[in-house]
């Protein structure tokens, strides 16, 4: 069957961005299972995985806007090292959670000097063109729960 909405999909990626850097590759770990239609994937790779079927194999190059986004500055912030008290070694890298103007958001730690600590709350991928190669494992018709739910269920019907 070809993949449409309420179909639910198995299959494997690998993602390199900006045509070099790989980012992550199912191949070496599970395949990645979903609900096509319910906006689970970012809007690209729903695109690209509508009408294909299983054994397809196929590359598609997304761009921001149908992928993470574009960078935003204003989630760039520079905190005094002072709010970090309790923080025994803030180093690049630490992830946080943070309130910004656009709500709480995770972030990471990109600088730190002896007086301010640089944290970025942009996904990190945002602003990045995704370069996917996808093969489809499985498809099949979902349950009228899982369309309810609007996600997949495990085997045996084992839920959350
Ligand atoms: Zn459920």
């Amino acid at each position: 069957m070809q993949i449409s909405k309420n179909s639910v999909v198995t299959f494997h990626y690998k993602l390199s961005k900006d045509g070099g850097e790989l980012v992550e590759d199912s191949f070496e770990a599970e395949p990645l299972v979903y609900l096509h239609g319910h906006g689970s994937l970012i809007m690209g790779m729903e695109k690209a995985l509508e009408g294909k079927k299983i054994g397809d194999s196929f590359s598609v190059l997304i761009q921001p806007e149908e992928g993470y986004g574009e960078r935003h500055e204003g989630l760039i912030q520079e905190v005094p090292r002072a709010s970090f008290e309790g923080v025994a070694d803030v180093a690049e890298g630490m992830r946080f959670r943070a309130a910004t103007e656009h709500g709480e958001v995770p972030v990471v730690v990109t600088a730190v000097t002896e007086e301010k600590v640089v944290v970025d709350g942009n996904h990190p991928l945002a602003g990045a063109t995704l370069d996917f190669t996808v093969e489809i494992k499985e498809v099949r018709e979902a349950s009228a729960e899982e369309i309810e739910h609007g996600h997949v269920h495990g085997a045996g019907g084992h839920h959350h």
